[in-house]
């Protein structure tokens, strides 16, 4: 069965689309659907974001989507910069920038707790759907590592010692909040095929 995917990003698509093949499902992204619209971020949580998304996927098509969204949530912060992690240090995005700007405001901060949060959202004709996948760990006080992307460099997952951008990709993206939402997301459509 075919699941739409409303994101043009390719790394986000690779990992849903190997994770959800293994399960019969064919996912197509809009770069598959040939749909060039940006879809705007209006939202101001990951739900909204991820539901804005996935509803302009499905009345655009009449189709079963999906889409997802995805922030670093720092406890000292309140749980900032979340929704707003990748325009963080502002536009245009800057993964770089963003990582200085939360290192400076952690300086001479103790309590490093944080925690990834991924929600992905599915809209079919029988309603919205919503699934979530948290890892907790620390922010450290250098950048450490070269895979991956945003705010990796700095992150160590609980029970780990190096960042995920040391982590390999299978480490990561089988600890990961997305892998975590995703698993969900996987039990979600095994039990309720008839939902979709
Ligand atoms: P998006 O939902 O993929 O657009 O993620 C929003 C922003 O959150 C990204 O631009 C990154 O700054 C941050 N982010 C989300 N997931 C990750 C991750 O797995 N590693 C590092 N940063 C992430």
């Amino acid at each position: 069965m075919d699941l739409l995917f409303a994101t043009g990003n390719p790394k986000k698509s690779e990992e849903l689309k190997s994770l959800l093949s293994l399960n019969q499902y064919n996912v197509l992204d809009l770069n598959d659907l040939n749909v060039k619209t940006e879809i705007e971020e209006s939202g101001i949580t990951l739900h909204e974001n991820a539901i804005i998304k996935a509803s302009f996927l499905f009345e655009h098509t009449g189709k079963t989507s999906l889409a997802e969204d995805s922030g670093l949530e720092v406890d000292v912060l309140d749980g900032e910069p979340g929704v707003f992690s990748a325009r963080y240090a502002g536009i245009p995005k800057n993964d770089n920038k963003n990582t200085e700007k939360l290192l400076q405001n952690l300086k001479n901060i103790d309590n490093r707790a944080a925690q990834f949060r991924t929600v992905i959202a599915l809209v079919s004709q029988n309603g919205v759907f919503t699934f979530e996948g948290i890892i907790r760990g620390k922010i450290i006080d250098k950048p450490k590592g070269d895979h991956g992307f945003g705010y990796d460099p700095v992150f160590v997952p609980d029970g780990y010692e190096q960042t995920f951008a040391e982590l390999s990709s299978e480490i990561k993206n089988k600890i990961s909040h997305r892998a975590n939402a995703v698993k969900q997301l996987i039990s979600f459509l095994t039990s309720n095929k008839h939902l979709l």
